[in-house]
């Protein structure tokens, strides 16, 4: 019989693979992975460096481990090129594998915008282990680091650089930090203790272009300001990775789109994690993936079970201001409530009908994060 596939070896593919052997032990199983399929947490790259983790450290269980404990076939650096859905097939390294059920956990990839000058290249992004060594080597006898991008990633990195010795300076088009999940007041506390730590912030200005200086770059800012630095870090977001599915022909939106039952529009493909576009939501964050590898595992194995989300926080990783946000549907109409005291603040956003539909939370006022998110509306019901 022909192995269920799961396409990637990020946190949805491995998930689901644990859930599936909680239920079947011994169904043949293989799990195809471009990179090299050692298991590690992607959240921690953010916060990984003042740690002093080497992409070696962050690697918390190797593939041949993997291997192993899940009972299955793991063909690692291996890029699967191609999809034929109509019959089961696969293409790797110019050869056909067949699948009896598919599973895409593809994740998500950097997106580029495109900059002037003849450095453009040269700036990095930081989404799975080999961006991370790279960064890592970058860093080496670098003393200013810009960001761009200063949504949930980009403050990680600056929390992270600043107090490792690095000159960190921040910059974005929108007026706050956080700007698409906070309410500005948050954006703003969150600055405020970024630049108690010494990082430089510039708001309502990109990167127009970036030019080789005598030493490092040179950056020209939309307001045709300058600014000298050694490493240039893109934070400015990632996109669904739908290449495949959309070659396949599989119907593709802001991502692969799936169904309740994370089934795609093609039989026997199912899609989940960062790739995935679930009833028009595309959540890029660990929780979600979670509750659907636990439903996903049970439909594999034949019990056809829907994904719900409850109400799914994130947890910001910026020790300086810490954050728990559980944002509103996005164009949710409604207000936020905002009680702040310094540094700690309970935002509550309640639609006109007086519901309650998202929190932030800073500081002690993380303590009633459990009693709010018992109140909170699941996210997809
Ligand atoms: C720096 C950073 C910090 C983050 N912090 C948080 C946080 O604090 N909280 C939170 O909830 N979320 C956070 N996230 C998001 C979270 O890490 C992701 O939602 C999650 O890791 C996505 O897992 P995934 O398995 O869907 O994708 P990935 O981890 O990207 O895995 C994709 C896999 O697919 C493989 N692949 C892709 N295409 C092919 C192909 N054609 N052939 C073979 N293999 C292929 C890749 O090699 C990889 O193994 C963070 C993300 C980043 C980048």
């Amino acid at each position: 019989m022909s192995p269920i596939t799961i396409i990637g070896t990020g946190l949805a593919g491995y998930t689901v693979a644990r859930e599936l052997r909680k239920l079947d032990k011994n169904c043949p199983l293989r799990l195809i992975s471009s990179d090299d399929g050692h298991f590690y947490s992607k959240p921690m790259l953010s916060n990984a460096y003042a740690q002093k983790k080497t992409p070696e450290t962050l690697v918390t269980i190797p593939v041949t481990k993997m291997a192993e404990q899940i009972n299955a076939d793991i063909l690692a650096k291996t890029q699967v090129t191609q999809l034929d859905s109509q019959q089961h097939i696969i293409e790797v390294n110019g050869k056909h594998l067949e699948y009896s059920q598919l599973v895409l956990a593809c994740g998500a990839e950097q997106i580029h915008i495109p900059l002037a000058g003849n450095a453009a290249n040269k700036v990095l992004s930081v989404n799975d282990l080999v961006d991370y060594a790279h960064f890592r080597t970058a860093l080496k006898g670098a003393k200013r680091v810009v960001i761009m991008g200063a949504g949930l990633i980009g403050c990680e990195f600056a929390n992270d650089l600043q107090p490792a010795g690095f000159s960190v300076t921040l910059i974005d088009p929108a007026p706050y930090a956080l700007g698409r999940l906070v309410p500005e007041v948050v954006g703003q506390t969150l600055q405020h203790a970024l630049q108690a730590l010494g990082v430089t912030l510039h708001f309502e200005k990109a990167v127009k272009s970036v030019e080789v200086a005598e030493t490092g770059y040179r950056l020209i800012l939309t307001d045709d300001s300058v600014l000298d630095t050694d490493v240039i870090l893109s934070a400015i977001g990632l996109r669904p990775r739908i290449q495949l599915a959309t070659d396949a022909g599989l119907s593709v939106e802001r991502g692969i789109v799936v169904d309740r039952f994370l089934k795609t529009s093609t039989e026997d493909i199912y899609a989940l994690g960062d790739c995935v576009q679930v009833e028009g939501l595309v959540l890029p964050f660990v929780m979600p993936l979670m509750n659907a590898a636990r439903v996903l595992a049970k439909t594999l194995v034949g019990q056809l079970t829907p994904v719900i989300y409850p109400a799914m926080p994130i947890a910001v990783k910026t020790p300086a201001c810490p954050i728990v946000v559980s944002p509103p549907a996005i164009g949710l109409e409604g207000e936020w409530q905002i009680e702040a005291e310094g540094k700690d603040i309970k935002a509550l956003f309640y639609t006109p009908e007086k519901k309650l539909a998202g929190c932030v939370l800073t500081g002690t006022k993380i303590a009633e994060k459990a009693t709010l998110i018992k109140e909170l509306p699941p996210v997809l019901a």
